[in-house]
């Protein structure tokens, strides 16, 4: 998505996802115009916080309740084909078992 905001999903997950978006140490916050959260199709689910060990720049976090795994946050499509999403291999889909595992179960 480039240029017209889409409608963004804003009602609760009803059930976990297969997958959970995690955002690992190579995000950069990219330069406060996060690709990733304009990729993604749910309202809230990624937002940026403070990066503490560099304050003049920002990370993405993602709302574990939030997410449905969709992996449009992310780059790498099936088949090896490259999607929209983060440039920098900074966001890792991790299956819900090993996520709950952890971070600890998701409250339902
Ligand atoms: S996997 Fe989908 S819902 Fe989850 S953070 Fe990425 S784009 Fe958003
Ligand atoms: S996760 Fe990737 S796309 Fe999102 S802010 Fe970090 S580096 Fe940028």
């Amino acid at each position: 998505m480039a240029t017209k905001e889409k409608a963004k999903r804003n009602v609760q997950r009803k059930r976990k996802p297969k997958l959970m978006a995690v955002i690992n140490e190579a995000c950069t916050g990219c330069a406060g115009s996060p690709i990733c959260i304009t990729e993604c199709p749910v309202d809230n689910c990624m937002f940026e916080v403070e990066n503490e060990h560099a304050p003049a720049f920002n990370l993405v976090y993602v709302d574990p309740l939030l997410c449905i795994g969709c992996k449009k946050c992310i780059s790498k499509g099936p088949m090896d084909t490259f999607l929209e999403g983060c440039p920098w291999d900074a966001i890792d889909m991790i299956p819900i078992e090993a996520y709950e595992l952890e971070y600890g179960s998701l409250p339902y």
